[in-house]
């Protein structure tokens, strides 16, 4: 996921990717001392776990507002044909609940997304020996 933290030097953001859900397990694949190199001011510092946050993905939020701006349209396409051969209302209802799923997506995405932020920054490594 995405994380962050600030510059002991000039407090500028470090931003960096690592494939982990939590502090726990960033510290299990990189120690609980990271080095880390600021681009601003080149200066190469030592970071504990306890201060390296998490933030939201871009490619997560373009990937979700994708699924959810084609998803609905696409949808609504391949339901039209249905919507005339049919005069049963629970049927409409039905196919008209189908629209939902895009959105529905959509809203998963971004709240496993905020959960796992949440996760990440809320559990700090003391007292954890890795
Ligand atoms: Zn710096």
């Amino acid at each position: 996921m995405k994380l962050w933290t600030s510059c002991i030097n000039c407090a500028e953001k470090i931003h960096f990717s690592e494939w982990v859900n939590d502090r726990v397990e960033l510290s299990m694949s990189k120690g609980r001392e990271l080095k880390l190199t600021c681009k601003a001011c080149n200066t190469q510092g030592a970071y504990n776990v306890d201060d390296i946050y998490a933030k939201g993905s871009k490619l997560t939020q373009i990937l979700a507002l994708t699924i959810l701006v084609i998803g609905t349209p696409v949808t609504f396409y391949f339901l039209w044909d249905y919507f005339f051969l049919t005069a049963y209302v629970y049927i409409i209802a039905g196919i008209s609940g189908m629209l939902v799923v895009p959105a529905t997506v959509y809203l998963t995405i971004i709240k496993n997304e905020e959960a796992r932020i949440r996760r990440f920054n809320s559990h700090r490594t003391k007292g954890y020996n890795a």
